[in-house]
């Protein structure tokens, strides 16, 4: 059962924990398209604003560029990732980040290309554009702006990505570790049932398995000692043994006849042919072979009808009915055997009474089992099989009824049907 249980919850565990990489995977390169797409546009509309500043500068009167301002500005647009280099018209150089500050240029752009390449996975190299510069739509100079492409992430951005990688880490832990625990508790509860059930079947196979074997081995242990008897001529081959053995094939056959009608009944299901009768009928026809019987033993048989009708299948119906008078009759020494209907708890009861040897408390309960068969009714040699009744209650079962029975050792038993 542990195994089963760990297996089922091995196996959520990995479902859930594949389903969760899959998904963080199609969000994570989601997120990283999305994003490097509006950095490329950030990008774009910061290199156009940085031009516009520029443009600012240009004073029409003198015809230049306040080349003061330009520197301040220009190295703090280095400081963002953007080299800027400024000049006229006619190609003389106004302002070039690189000529004022190298150093800082080359520091910048190795920090920038260092983080895409090593954290951010983005090979890429310095690319550079070229804008005009309009004063009133005329072209007054250009500025030529270098940055690392196809995009690259500012300190803020990177600082944005990695705290989104953080928070999908921990989601991504708190998730595996809340679904192993719902893996174990899915399983255990699904295993339980699963495996208490399977253990159970195999269980009974067995032992049913045991039983149908001892039950066969016992008459047929008998026939081949009494054959063999005669063929050694140790028993002669006279009535009384031919009828003794002629019995012991009687009970195989009526054995295997019983655990045919239980596997029909098992295996195939209880298909019910509902007709309506009257339910006095039935116990009448069904009783009529038995009085004879008790008759020999001296025991009386007592029928207490009355005007019940049902509908139900007669002739399984009648099949109940003969396992519990035939047990009645069997188990039954001396007295009376009184068979009642009277009206029920659904709709019908029908209490079969009888003065016999009684079965133990003990075995009350188990008397439903297949093949269960008293002490008392194996000593006796009484014949029997121990499926009567478990036909029995699977017929009135499939009728949507029960057989429960009370009894006492030495006085007798009280069967009821309740339909
Ligand atoms: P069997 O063919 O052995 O009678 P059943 O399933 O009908 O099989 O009954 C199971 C066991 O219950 C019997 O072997 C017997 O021990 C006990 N039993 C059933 N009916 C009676 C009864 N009327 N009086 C005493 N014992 C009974």
């Amino acid at each position: 059962m542990t195994n089963l249980k760990n297996r089922l919850a091995l196996t959520y565990a990995i479902l859930i924990v594949l389903a969760l990489a899959l998904l963080t995977l199609a969000v994570n390169r989601l997120t990283k398209s999305l994003f490097s797409n509006l950095v490329r546009q950030t990008i774009s509309e910061r290199s156009e604003e940085i031009v516009r500043t520029i443009a600012e500068q240009y004073n029409p009167m003198t015809g230049s560029f306040n080349q003061i301002t330009i520197e301040a500005a220009g190295m703090f647009f280095v400081h963002e990732g953007y080299i800027v280099a400024v000049e006229t018209l006619l190609g003389d150089s106004v302002w070039n980040a690189r000529t004022c500050d190298m150093e800082r240029c080359s520091l910048v752009i190795r920090d920038i290309t260092e983080r895409m390449e090593g954290r951010f996975g983005v090979k890429g190299s310095l690319q550079s554009n070229r804008y005009p510069i309009l004063f009133d739509a005329e072209i007054v100079g250009y500025v030529d702006i270098d940055t690392y492409g196809p995009f690259f992430y500012s300190d803020a951005e990177t600082r944005f990505l990695s705290l989104i990688n953080h928070f999908l880490i921990i989601a991504g832990l708190a998730f595996i570790l809340i679904s192993v625990g719902i893996s174990v508790q899915l399983s255990g509860v699904l295993a339980k049932p699963v495996t208490l059930e399977f253990e159970e079947g195999e269980r009974r196979k067995k032992q049913l398995t045991q039983d149908v074997a001892h039950e066969l081995r016992t008459p047929l242990t008998c026939l081949q000692g009494t054959v063999e008897a005669m063929i050694d001529g140790v028993y002669a081959a006279d009535k009384e043994r031919l009828e003794s053995c002629k019995d012991e094939i009687l009970r195989l056959t009526s054995l295997v006849e019983d655990l045919n009608t239980l596997s029909n009944l098992e295996w195939e299901g209880l298909k019910l042919n509902k007709t309506d009768f009257d339910l006095s009928q039935l116990l009448e026809a069904a009783a009529g072979p038995f009085i004879p019987a008790a008759r020999e033993k001296g025991i009386e048989v007592k029928l207490n009808l009355r005007e019940s009708p049902i509908n139900a299948d007669y002739d399984r119906l009648k099949q109940v009915f003969i396992n519990l008078l035939s047990n009645a009759v069997k188990y039954t020494e001396r007295g009376s055997i009184v068979a009642t209907i009277q009206k029920g708890d659904k709709n019908w009861d029908v209490l079969v009474a009888d003065t016999g040897i009684g079965i133990a408390k003990e075995d009350l309960p188990r008397i439903f089992e297949r093949l269960y068969r008293t002490d008392k009714s194996r000593n006796r040699g009484l014949g029997g099989s121990g499926i009567g009744l478990t036909i029995a209650t699977a017929i009135a079962k499939a009728h949507g009824g029960s057989i429960s029975a009370e009894s006492e050792e030495g006085k007798g038993s009280v069967f009821k049907l309740s339909l």
